[in-house]
C-alpha cells in the first residue's frame, strides 16, 4: 500500500501549482496509463525553479540560451518529482496534461488523452536520486488505486514516442522501480 492518497485528482502531499497547459480529457476516457519522463532546465541543471516557470508559461526566455529554443511552447505535466523528492502537482488528474506529444501505445494514439505524466527531474545522462525512486514508486502504487486501469501499464516517454523522445534514459533504472513497486503493493 502506498501512504500517499489521491483525492478528487489531487495528490495529498504535492504542492499545488496551477498550470494553464491542460483542458479536459475527451468523454469517458479512462485513465489507464502513466507516462514516465524527465526533464531538467537547462539540460542536465538542477534546482532553480526552472521547469515549474516553463510549466507556467513564465519561464524568462533570456536568462539562457536553451532556454530560447523552447520559446513559446505550451506543456505540462500531472507532476514533477524534484531531485530531493519533493512533487509538484500542476495538472488535476482527471483533466489532460499536454507531456506526451504525438503517441502511441498498444496501439491507441494520443497517450495525453488517457494517461497520467509525470516529470523527474533529471537527465538522459545522470542517475536518478534514491528519494525520487522512492517516491515515484509510492505515486505510481495510490494511483493503481485510485485508477486501477493504469495498473501493469506503466511506460517511459520513449516507449510511447520513440522516434521523437529518448526520455527517461538508459539512466532510469525500471528494475529497481519494478522492484519497489512490488514491496509497496505487498506492504
Ligand atoms: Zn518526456
Amino acid at each position: 500500500m502506498s501512504h500517499l492518497k489521491i483525492e478528487q485528482g489531487r495528490l495529498n502531499i504535492a504542492r499545488q501549482i496551477a498550470s494553464p497547459n491542460f483542458n479536459a480529457r475527451p468523454e469517458q476516457t479512462e485513465i489507464r496509463l502513466v507516462v514516465i519522463h524527465n526533464i531538467s532546465l537547462p539540460p542536465s541543471q538542477f534546482g532553480g525553479g526552472y521547469i515549474e516557470q516553463f510549466f507556467q508559461n513564465q519561464l524568462d526566455h533570456g536568462k539562457h540560451p536553451y532556454f530560447e529554443t523552447i520559446r513559446g511552447m505550451q506543456v505540462s505535466a500531472h507532476l514533477l518529482i524534484l531531485r530531493t523528492g519533493e512533487i509538484l502537482q500542476f495538472v488535476n488528474f482527471n483533466d489532460r496534461a499536454w507531456h506526451a506529444g504525438r503517441s502511441s501505445y498498444l496501439g491507441q494514439v494520443e497517450c495525453n488523452d488517457y494517461s497520467i505524466g509525470i516529470e523527474l527531474e533529471g537527465s538522459d545522462d545522470l542517475p536518478f536520486e534514491e528519494a525520487q525512486y522512492q517516491q515515484l514508486s509510492q505515486v505510481i502504487v495510490a494511483l493503481e488505486s485510485a485508477y486501477p486501469k493504469t495498473k501493469k501499464h506503466l511506460a517511459g516517454h520513449s516507449d510511447i514516442a520513440p522516434q521523437r523522445k529518448t526520455d527517461p534514459g538508459d539512466f532510469f533504472d525500471w528494475q529497481k522501480l519494478r522492484q519497489l513497486l512490488q514491496q509497496t503493493r505487498a506492504t
